[in-house]
């Protein structure tokens, strides 16, 4: 509230220029409106995405992830000023406001503000306009001198938009000095007039301007007075139409994006939201061939991504050098929405998003086909953007055109035709089972119809059929049976679980896939349903319906050793010192970190150290199902990598519970030159052999 004498000289500038700051008020709202309302466009002529559900749940996400901000501390240094900045846009926000109605109504005071709050908030703003103004000067340093490796643009993917977050780290440092001088003038002012003077919060940006004005003139103060409201008001409306045209969209847009993510992350989006795949066949095209087939979600996380280069980070792609990094899929997209829906002109659409670039092109074939969809990134990612159900429906649109890379070729049609990607005659799908010397130890029903067993071992055909991974199948009986699981296989009536087939956009295939197996499922009459592959145990959970529940065998495993049945001989080798890798489609994708390693820690004398990279930042072996067919255009093999992180760890054994993973780590163990010295097992294989087993029972069960 200004008083008289000396403030009311200072405090009559503002009304002075009155007409003039409505003016800038109107012209500021308006044109970010129009501003919003065009970008708005693309989203409209975009594809349906039902993200209306559940609005507590979605309410709750935002408190955790947009209020809360709880991905950000992950990265350190970036995240906690991440932290400082939001928490002082938060609380600076009702105070812009007051500040930009002051001006139009100079007694204006915000609701609530009038009596005792009112100091107590205006101490609290002092200290948040000076942590932000500190930020921006430390995250402009930063930039400069100290720039993270992940910020950095390959020109490949173009220019670095180093010169653009500069600029707009300055506005901000400017827009918080303007309002710090606006009220330091003030309270300079009243000072001269010896009046009681705005308690300004002592140290903080405020209270040092106030000190330096203190021996200035009132002309002076009124002068500084006005200029720091204009500058202010400019900077505010400057801001608010310039982030539209950047990363700094993610102001506006992050909340929405954060509201409207995906809550079940774990199950693919359908090739059409709406349409059921009995109806599949009157879709007339599949997936995202132009960029109108996105989803009007998917456009609002191309506008909401940050650039801040975490995803790219972690994505197992990027760091072997394929040429994929999930930052310039969204980014390329935005750029490609900028310039093909401009704020001031026609939109042109149409263009299809893969190949040549002079034709629109902004995604290459290497790049989509490179994606484990392993899900670092969406894991990474603060602000929720999603990549996987991206690159699958670009990958469904190169499915669609039939263009599908030619090493995955013969994989598809042996998958179309024998149900595995081996092309092998499904009447040995069984083989590793009926072998006459296991069934003497170890008997494995087949499955027939309703034949009393509770239980099924769904083996899948990596398992089933690559010699190596039938001692996975063997060893997961041999614990069914050691438990005294009443269970059996389909054997040839099992077909593949379909997962990487969906996940290279083949839907149709998958689907084919997938409902001759609920059949066979069904007509066995079992009750649950295990297996000792994630990708199957991934598949059955979230891509199939209407069969009994699944689970992984290190689940099975976990809680019979808590229930006693299983118990464990002491580890032979005192040299061996062992590590856990998780398989994404375990761990990321469906949050089972501790099973496995409860039962190695079980064992009694096993050493276990934990990689670098473990649990939610798992670092993917290269990808299971017919990634092991493809060949992408990499500088190493990410499986080379990840056993050399489980040598940087102090591991020379390597546990892991999933097939695919076996093959890659087996394969770069002698590619990285650590034959004999380093071992990878599988989790059913080494529970299978420590077991602790009654002598008098049959031998090995
Ligand atoms: S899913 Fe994995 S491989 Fe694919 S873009 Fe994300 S991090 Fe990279
Ligand atoms: S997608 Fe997310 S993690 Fe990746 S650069 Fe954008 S904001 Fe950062």
């Amino acid at each position: 509230m200004v008083g008289i004498g000396p403030v009311t000289q200072v405090a009559s500038q503002l009304i002075a220029g009155r007409d003039l700051f409505l003016l800038i008020h109107i012209q500021g709202i308006a044109c970010f409106a129009y501003i919003v309302a065009r970008r708005l466009v693309p989203l409209v002529r975009a594809e349906r995405d039902f993200r209306f559900d559940h609005p507590w749940v979605r309410l709750g996400r935002v408190g955790k992830y947009w209020l809360g901000q709880w991905k950000h501390p992950r990265y350190r240094t970036a995240g906690t000023l991440h932290i400082f900045i939001f928490a002082g846009f938060i609380v600076l926000a009702i105070r812009a406001f007051s500040v930009l109605i002051v001006g139009v109504s100079e007694n204006f005071v915000m609701p609530g503000l009038s009596g005792r709050a009112g100091p107590i908030y205006d101490i609290i703003t002092d200290y948040a306009a000076t942590i932000v103004f500190l930020c921006m000067a430390i995250a402009v340093v930063r930039r400069l001198v100290f720039a993270p490796a992940r910020y950095a643009v390959p020109a490949r993917y173009g220019k670095a938009h180093t010169a653009d977050a500069i600029f707009l780290l300055s506005l901000i440092a400017i827009l918080m000095m303007a309002d710090s001088l606006f009220a330091a003038a003030k309270a300079a002012a009243q000072f001269q007039g010896s009046q009681s003077v705005e308690t300004l919060a002592t140290f903080s940006l405020p209270w040092m301007l106030q000190k330096a004005l203190v021996s200035a003139s009132l002309p002076v103060l009124g002068r500084l007075y006005f200029g720091a409201y204009l500058v202010h008001e400019l900077t505010f409306y400057f801001l608010l139409c310039y982030r539209p045209f950047g990363i700094q969209f993610h102001v506006e847009t992050s909340l929405f994006n954060i509201y409207f993510a995906k809550l079940d992350r774990e199950i693919l989006k359908p090739v059409r939201w709406g349409v059921a795949d009995e109806h599949l066949d009157q879709v007339k095209s599949f997936g995202v061939k132009t960029f109108e087939d996105f989803t009007w979600k998917h456009m609002l996380d191309f506008y909401s991504c940050a650039d801040c280069g975490r995803c790219s980070d972690n994505c197992p792609a990027n760091a072997v050098g394929r040429p994929l990094s999930p930052r310039f899929i969204g980014i390329k997209a935005r750029d490609y929405t900028f310039q093909h829906y401009p704020v001031v002109g026609r939109a042109k659409n149409g263009a299809a998003l893969i190949g040549n670039k002079d034709a629109g092109g902004i995604y290459s074939e290497d790049e989509i086909w490179s994606c484990t969809t392993c899900g670092a990134c969406e894991e990474e990612c603060p602000l929720l953007v999603e990549y996987i159900d991206k690159i699958v429906d670009l990958r469904r649109g190169m499915v669609d055109d039939g263009n599908v890379p030619q090493s995955l070729q013969k994989p598809l049609k042996a998958l179309e035709s024998r149900g595995n990607p081996y092309g092998k005659l499904e009447k040995k799908k069984a083989d590793w089972a009926n072998a006459k010397e296991f069934q003497q130890v170890c008997p494995v029903k087949t499955l027939g119809k309703a034949n009393g067993a509770g239980t099924l071992y769904f083996v899948d055909s990596i398992t089933s059929y690559d010699d190596r991974m039938q001692s996975i199948g063997r060893a997961t009986a041999k614990i069914l049976n050691h438990v005294g699981e009443n269970f059996g296989i389909l054997g040839a009536a099992e077909r593949d679980s379909g997962h990487e087939v969906r996940r290279f956009g083949e839907e149709t295939l998958f689907t084919a896939l997938r409902d001759h197996n609920v059949d066979a499922i069904k007509t066995s009459g079992v009750r649950r349903i295990v297996t000792s592959d994630p990708h199957a145990y991934n598949a059955l959970k979230h891509d199939y319906k209407d069969v009994p529940p699944v689970e992984h065998i290190s689940q099975v495993i976990a809680s019979e050793v808590r229930a006693g049945k299983i118990k464990f001989n002491p580890v032979e080798n005192r040299n061996a010192v062992y590590t856990y890798h998780d398989p994404c489609y375990l761990g990321r994708h469906n949050q089972i970190y501790d099973d496995p390693r409860d039962v190695l820690d079980a064992i009694p004398g096993l050493k276990r150290v934990e990689m670098t990279r473990s649990r939610d930042r798992s670092f993917c072996c290269g990808g299971g199902g017919l990634m092991l067919f493809y060949e992408p255009k990499e500088d190493e093999r990410m499986g080379v990598k990840r056993v050399q992180m489980a040598a940087e760890a102090g591991a020379n054994v390597i546990v892991t519970a999933c097939p695919f993973c076996m093959a890659n780590i087996e394969d770069a163990i002698k590619v990285a030159g650590f034959e004999g010295k380093m071992e990878a097992i599988d989790l059913a294989e080494l529970v299978d052999q420590q077991i602790m087993r009654d002598p008098l029972a049959p031998k090995a069960c």
